[in-house]
């Protein structure tokens, strides 16, 4: 029996295409140790650099084409001089999450090397949570919203639906229960009324998963948890902009941005990308590291049912990460980002 699976491949802005370059390499590395699973990549143009050139980030028709893909391979999106007229950047990745409904915002963070977090007495390993973003609603709800240049007030509404909670709540659940059992819900319960909501409907979902322990912390709280006690966490399940937030202070604990791989994940679609931006100041220059791009790579072959290649895929990063030369310069490495890419296709 042989599978092809089409995926769509959206390399974007600033660093965008040079790490999706890497994680494509690995991508084919892993399909030529593959029986019978075949990759048909179909590459398009989505982002600011789309915008420039047709005046649409990310135009209907390349939306139909992705859409009809198994799986999404995004770089990055956006370039801080290329605005909408409300002055927000271009941000089409946020588009491609509520179109298609990518609620489970899933960002695994885990520690690859000691050397790599700037907290004391961690060994590899010994970091290693999932923090869940809530990427449909939220407070990035009204984002769209225009104002007028003399309004004398703006205000953003945080939407928390029945809908939208029970389904990322679930969803937590289920990755919890893949994991070691222990979910965490972050929230401000205690200040805003759409998150005693979403708390209300956590403990409502909860006797569905009776082997999944539960605890919740008020965001405040969390950021100081995460810094403090990282290893009492196992899944985070919150809200789309504190788990913003929380998500990049995670990744500073395991090597900073260029370390976090991320997943949007619906009922039907899912996008993997690096869960940093375009970094339009490294952009051109061949230092980008592209970990947090090749992980990604192994998320979805998970999500495409391929352990096997994920898992090999992370020992490879493992491997490379053993030896403290092995670094990209945002880590205080000397490796290109084709030499980080090199490195992990040997180890594999
Ligand atoms: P966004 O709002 O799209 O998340 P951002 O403005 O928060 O983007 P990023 O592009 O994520 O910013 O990155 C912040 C900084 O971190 C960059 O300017 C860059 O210096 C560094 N950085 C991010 N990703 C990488 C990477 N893969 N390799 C090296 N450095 C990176």
């Amino acid at each position: 029996m042989s599978k092809t699976f089409r995926i769509a491949v959206l390399p974007g802005d600033g660093i965008g295409p040079e790490v999706t370059a890497e994680g494509i390499r690995v991508l084919k590395a892993a399909e030529s140790r593959l029986e019978g699973v075949k990759f048909a990549l179909e590459e398009y143009s989505v982002g600011a650099g789309e915008y420039l050139k047709s005046g649409d980030a990310l135009p209907p028709a390349t939306m139909d084409k992705v859409r009809a893909c198994d799986a999404i391979l995004l770089g990055a999106m956006g370039l801080p001089d290329v605005r909408l007229s409300g002055g927000t950047e271009i941000a089409p990745q946020i588009d491609i999450r509520e179109i298609l409904e990518l609620y489970n915002g899933l960002r695994p963070v885990r520690l690859y090397h000691p050397d790599d977090t700037p907290l004391k007495g961690y060994a590899t390993g010994e970091i290693d949570f999932a923090i869940i973003r809530e990427s449909t609603e939220g407070l990035f709800f009204s984002r769209k919203q225009s104002y007028a240049k003399d309004a004398s007030e703006v205000r953003d509404t945080m939407r928390i639906s029945r809908h939208g909670a029970e389904r990322v709540i679930r969803a937590a659940f289920r990755v919890a229960q893949g994991r070691r059992k222990h979910l965490t819900l972050v929230d401000k319960a205690n200040v805003l009324p759409s998150m005693a909501f979403f708390r209300q409907v956590f403990y409502e979902i909860a006797p569905e998963f009776p082997d999944v322990r539960v605890d919740h912390c008020y965001v405040d709280a969390a950021a100081l948890f995460l810094v403090r006690r990282p290893r009492d966490f196992d899944v985070l399940v919150t809200e789309n902009m504190f788990g913003d937030i929380l998500s990049d202070l995670a990744a500073s604990l395991v090597g900073g941005m260029g370390m976090a791989p991320s997943a949007d994940i619906g009922d039907r679609h899912a996008v993997f990308q690096p869960a940093h931006g375009s970094a339009p100041d490294i952009a051109g220059k061949a230092i980008a590291n592209p970990v947090a791009m090749i992980l990604s790579v192994a998320m979805m072959l998970d999500w495409l049912g391929l352990p096997a290649p994920a898992r090999a895929i992370e020992r490879a990063v493992e491997e490379v990460f053993a030896d403290p030369g092995n670094r990209t310069a945002d880590m205080g490495g000397r490796l290109s980002t084709g030499a980080m890419g090199d490195k992990i296709l040997e180890a594999m």
